[in-house]
């Protein structure tokens, strides 16, 4: 649907190692292909474990002897306030790289999310010279304190559905940390994390410190998850995949991980709910980003009493829902992001269909090229269906009825997942009980995808645990050690 992919120079397809773009050590290379078109966009280098063995190396030599860990706080801080303005300097280009390699949408890429990945690099920015201690007086007569110290080299594994977001979610508290790092972008997208990259050297972010090896899971991934010389892993994707990781750091060296995984958040609408908002939040919170939202509202809870009205008013948003041209800041639906992704989507519409949902639009792919489905909207949706239990991932809207608040808390319960939720209601009674009665690590009230660098982001259940954002973020990255040390004589 654009053209712009034939015509934009990528400037980086190789590896980042110790400050510098290099071939993998065995030369294989894979292409990375533009979702709109089908058609290849770039051949990039595909690093595999003796290069995660390379990009550890640099990490650890880093750590170990190099200059940031050592930094004040004051001085990372510099650096990644550079890092940060860079990121807005070249926000047109890492959009369009956004675009092209992940079939997101100019728009929403330049003019929010790229200024939400600088603004993550300033928050952090702004917590590396106050990382503290405590001061302890202990039962006896010693008295200790504790350092928050760096954990050392980390693995970071992102998935594809928001390059960008991630990779600022991830680097920018363990830089404040002191960490160094070794990221794996998925192999859909490696073209942002490249260029990101390539900032990083710019702003002055030491060598060795920021490696990034693209490659595929089972081999790049797998080797960051076991390696024994990571001291701890972060990874965002799939709970399937986050399972593997888990095992894969345990079997190896016992690093601590964080999961970020996958989610079937329940949004809840009540009778006395604003409806228009509610329809409006319903359609953001499962069209944007074409679905391809870890925290998309995709059981939609309604209230039998505004349940027809409801209905009606998504069913009007949804075919209103506009397509076109990815560049084109009107365009609000494009591409899914890949092959694999493209073809669940479309077994899962099957699987509505067959389970008795009644589908009110959408269901079928768009076009001839790329990976287009229209938005599509299911009512009469039971728990029992698959569309109500498994992780879609894309752009369809389920909606289920329901009668009363108990009933609903314990079918928005009734999920394996448990990562975020939403409720609509005037009443604070209705508010305060369902937030505290739901599973999620959110509960948005009369809002969705209230996300914010400062608000923690992270799972219950099996939607993974750790923290993301916020400052419980930094968590991940720091170690706590005690020193003690008598008092003699001391009449205190
Ligand atoms: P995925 O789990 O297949 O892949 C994620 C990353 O893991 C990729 O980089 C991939 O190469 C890597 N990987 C795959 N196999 C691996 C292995 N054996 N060892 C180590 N790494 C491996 O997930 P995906 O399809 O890329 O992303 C979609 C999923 O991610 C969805 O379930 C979604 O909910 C979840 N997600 C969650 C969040 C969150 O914040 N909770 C955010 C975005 C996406």
């Amino acid at each position: 649907m654009s053209s712009k992919a034939a015509t934009h120079e990528i400037k980086f397809t190789k590896l980042f190692i110790n400050g510098e773009f290099v071939d993998s050590i065995s030369g294989n290379t894979f292409e990375t292909i533009d979702p709109a078109t089908e058609e290849v966009l770039a051949t990039v280098a595909e690093g595999r474990a003796e290069d995660v063995d390379l990009a550890v190396k640099a990490a650890r030599e880093a750590f170990d002897n190099g200059p940031w860990p050592r930094l004040s706080g004051e001085a990372r801080r510099k650096i990644m306030l550079k890092f940060a303005d860079l990121i807005d300097e070249n926000a047109d280009e890492l959009a369009t790289l956004e675009v092209i390699d992940g079939g997101k949408l100019f728009g929403p890429v330049r003019y929010f999310e790229v200024g939400i990945s600088s603004e993550t690099f300033r928050y952090f920015a702004g917590a590396a010279d106050k990382i503290r201690g405590a001061t302890l007086k202990m039962s006896s007569n010693i008295q200790a304190y504790t350092l928050r110290e760096p954990i050392g080299v980390v693995g970071h594994i992102i998935p594809w559905n928001g390059p960008a977001y991630m990779f600022a979610t991830k680097v920018a508290p363990a830089l404040a940390a002191g960490c160094t790092m070794v990221i794996k972008p998925a192999e859909t997208t490696p073209l942002t994390v490249l260029f990101f990259a390539h900032l990083s050297k710019l702003a002055g972010v030491p060598d060795g410190v920021i490696n990034v090896v693209n490659g595929f899971g089972k081999t790049a991934g797998a080797a960051i998850s076991s390696h024994m010389d990571i001291d701890a892993v972060t990874f965002t994707g799939s709970t399937e995949v986050g399972r593997t990781v888990m095992h894969a750091a345990a079997a190896s060296n016992l690093k601590p991980v964080s999961l970020e995984l996958g989610g079937k958040s329940p949004f809840i609408v009540f009778d006395d709910a604003d409806v228009d908002k509610a329809a409006e939040l319903a359609l953001m919170g499962n069209l944007m980003n074409k679905g391809e939202m870890c925290v998309a509202g995709s059981r939609i809870f309604v209230q039998e009493g505004i349940y027809d009205v409801f209905v009606k008013k998504l069913e009007a948003m949804v075919k209103a829902w506009p397509m076109g041209d990815p560049f084109d800041l009107a365009t609000r639906h494009g591409p899914q992001n890949n092959k694999q992704q493209y073809e669940k989507i479309l077994s899962c519409i099957e699987h509505g269909k067959k389970e008795g949902a009644t589908l009110v639009t959408g269901g079928k792919p768009i076009g001839k090229k790329g990976y287009y489905i229209e938005p599509t909207l299911f009512t009469d949706v039971t728990d029992d269906m698959t569309i109500a239990k498994e992780e879609i991932f894309g752009p369809v809207i389920s909606v289920l009825k329901f009668k009363t608040i108990e009933e609903v808390i314990k079918r928005a319960n009734a999920t394996k997942y448990g990562l975020t939720s939403g409720v609509m209601t005037k009443n604070i009674d209705t508010a305060n009980t369902v937030s505290r009665s739901i599973r999620a690590g959110a509960v948005w009230v009369n809002c969705y995808i209230a996300l914010d660098r400062d608000a923690p982001h992270g799972g219950y259940k099996m939607s993974g645990f750790g923290r993301e954002q916020g400052l419980e973020a930094l968590e991940h990255y720091l170690q706590v050690k005690t020193v003690a040390t008598p008092i003699y004589d001391s009449p205190w």
